[in-house]
């Protein structure tokens, strides 16, 4: 995974979409995101995870990539029931996008919006390039398909099989701020996601900072920021 940290937004020409990375720092709110990348092994869905996520009724934002779509159909589904999910894509087959032409990146980009289109009935507005990796070309294509582009300033390393589940809360409590948008998987491949998360949520509740999708995060808290401006949040 590639990390990319950096100004909140890189503002680009007319037609492009905005790289984000997180909401406003004035905003009492993280997102707490999901991939689901496809794996080869294993059932792909972290199932005591979601459970959990719904049990306490967490909100959570999910990418999905196409070939995760394609064999999780009835996950998918539980998913899209979830009122406080949201859920957006992460590429067809998790291609590496700056290797691919424009044209190549369109179809990776756009294969699992129109799955979820014709199968679910359901728009997905937000875009996650598998890695992290991007360059003009994909921030382009996102903007024209009408995509919000969004990253991640908060890692949590949750595929690490190294990382121990009290190392990666600590790192996330000493990096978690207010508009941070923090990036764990779903798909089975963290260890620990699912007791850690739990415990963070915790953590977030006595900080007085409230998890919420990624679209929330980007649109409700910048309304409430207009009205108390925070030095430095431009
Ligand atoms: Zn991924």
């Amino acid at each position: 995974m590639c990390v990319l940290l950096g100004s909140t937004v890189l503002p680009l020409g007319d037609g492009m979409a905005q790289v984000i990375r997180s909401g406003p720092p004035s905003c009492k709110a993280v997102a707490l995101t999901f991939d689901m990348c496809p794996v080869r092994e294993g059932a792909g869905y972290d199932a005591s995870l979601i459970a959990m996520l719904m049990e306490r009724r967490i909100p959570a934002t999910f990418f999905l990539s196409g070939r995760w779509i394609a064999t999780h159909e009835t996950q998918v589904k539980i998913l899209l029931s979830v009122p406080f999910f949201e859920i957006g894509t992460h590429g067809q087959v998790h291609a590496h996008l700056p290797a691919l032409d424009m044209d190549h990146q369109r179809a990776e980009i756009s294969r699992p919006v129109t799955m979820l289109e014709k199968r679910f009935d359901r728009r997905g507005l937000l875009f996650r390039p598998p890695y992290g990796e991007y360059d003009d070309t994909t921030v382009e294509v996102a903007g024209t398909l009408g995509l919000r582009f969004i990253l991640w300033n908060v890692v949590s390393g949750d595929p690490d099989p190294r990382l121990s589940p009290e190392r990666m809360l600590e790192d996330l409590k000493t990096r978690l701020r207010g508009g941070s948008i923090v990036v764990f998987h779903a798909n089975g491949k963290g260890l620990h996601t699912r007791a850690v998360v739990e415990d963070l949520s915790q953590e977030l509740l006595k900080r007085g900072l409230q998890p919420v999708t990624v679209t929330a995060l980007l649109d409700r808290c910048n309304v409430s920021s207009d009205h108390a401006p925070l030095p430095g949040n431009h």
